[in-house]
């Protein structure tokens, strides 16, 4: 293996699903969702098919989903968007954030990402050449959830080699949605670095929980033009295999990702891509009872969050605080580890050893946090086990069987 690869052969992936269909075990693990997308959305696919749309495509995306995503997004976010230049279609979020990287670093430029983040962006920023330079979130008191931001190791992170700012939100793992009052303090930093640009991974966009609204970094201080916003397919649909992912923002942002992605992939699924134009279409009806799709897919993330958070609330195998997300496809556990058995903890951190005890002794898979935190902040994940909300109702009822 290369030695850029060398470092990067573990992920806590292919650690934790193979566990959990080794141990027949519920995986409320690695976030794919447990039920079947809507029907529209696997009609979709069919008629794209039969409509003999099955071979390369525009590489930058088919026109009618680049349409379909600046009508949506142009809505959104209060602006008229050019389909043709101001939208990338990517293989999923994952290559577009790749193509991202590997489009604006250089050998040595810096790349400055909040900690803990979703596992790809400190390995691909170093496949791109780049240093990352992580920024902790403030963690949250004994019984309080928020994680903050440390605005002043924010400012001190960034520098002339600064190439790259990254920010999730909802985050994955932490469930955090930043707040307009966040975003408009890290827009104001922003602001003093017009030559850094913006990757902004908003893939989770459409759940949000209770009074949290989701919001763009892209609309504070005319960031448009210098940030690049994901968005996935396969998180809206509940299609995570489609693999389907775009990146709205200036055309000059959106021009060096569709370059990168020439030489990584060339075009998306031709298929897939008309599957989603059509699913993008359709999902502004009115939906199960509910004004639109997103309103009701919503809304059932909402029902099992809550759902999840009575159940590791009222259990007595271990000891357990649920903490509540603001949003996005996750629900985080602190835990004990000393309430395990001891043999665990002696291969890892106390997380990797909780998780991997629950998997094999309950049969509930869980993703351990500290693989989302950089080195020198571990320790910071170590009491946090994170709980995919994106499961079937049958799985949340078999979890409640074990566990209450
Ligand atoms: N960003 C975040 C925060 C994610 O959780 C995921 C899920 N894998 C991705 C990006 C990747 O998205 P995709 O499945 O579209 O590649
Ligand atoms: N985004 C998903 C998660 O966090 C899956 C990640 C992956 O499979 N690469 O669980």
């Amino acid at each position: 293996i290369s030695k850029k690869l060398e470092p990067f052969q573990y992920t806590v992936w292919t650690e934790f699903t193979p566990l959990a269909i080794k141990n027949k075990a519920i995986n409320l693990g690695q976030g794919f969702p447990g039920f079947p997308c809507p029907d529209f959305v696997k009609e979709s696919l069919a008629d794209a098919t039969n409509s003999n749309e099955n071979q390369y495509s525009r590489p930058q995306g088919v026109p009618a989903l680049v349409e379909e995503i600046a009508r949506h997004y142009g809505k959104k976010h209060n602006r008229v968007i050019n389909p043709m230049t101001e939208v990338a279609v990517t293989e999923g979020a994952t290559e577009g954030l790749l193509s991202a990287f590997l489009s604006m670093v250089d050998t040595g430029d810096e790349v400055v990402i909040i900690d803990p983040s979703f596992d790809l962006y400190v390995p691909q920023t170093i496949l791109a050449g780049g240093i990352p330079k992580l920024v902790s979130l403030i963690p949250p008191e004994a019984g309080q959830t928020k994680w903050g931001v440390d605005f002043e190791k924010l400012e001190q992170a960034f520098n002339e080699k600064t190439r790259v700012f990254v920010i999730n939100t909802p985050h994955n793992p932490l469930g955090k949605m930043f707040s307009s009052e966040e975003l408009q303090k890290i827009a104001q930093i922003l602001e003093k670095w017009p030559n850094v640009a913006i990757i902004s991974d908003e893939v989770y966009e459409h759940i949000a929980f209770n009074e949290n609204k989701h919001l763009s970094l892209c609309d504070f201080s005319n960031l448009w033009e210098r940030t690049a916003t994901f968005s996935s397919a396969g998180k809206i649909f509940s299609v995570t295999g489609w693999k389907i992912g775009w990146a709205v923002g200036g055309p000059e942002i959106m021009r060096k990702i569709s370059t990168s992605h020439l030489w990584t992939t060339f075009c998306s699924n031709t298929t897939c891509q008309g599957a989603v134009a059509r699913s993008l279409r359709m999902a502004d009806n009115p939906y199960m009872g509910f004004p639109d799709y997103y309103q009701w897919i919503a809304n059932q993330y909402s029902r099992k969050k809550e759902i999840l958070y009575e159940i590791l609330s009222n259990t007595k195998k271990f000891k357990i605080e649920p903490m509540e997300p603001e949003g996005g496809f996750f629900l985080l556990g602190r835990v004990n580890p000393n309430d395990i058995d001891p043999k665990y903890l002696a291969n890892g951190s106390p997380d990797f050893a909780f998780c991997r005890w629950m998997t094999e002794n309950l049969k509930i898979c869980a993703i351990p946090c500290s693989a989302f935190f950089s080195p020198q902040s571990k320790h910071l994940g170590h009491n946090f086990v994170r709980f995919a909300l994106c499961k079937d109702y049958s799985e949340y009822e078999a979890v409640a069987r074990i566990l209450n």
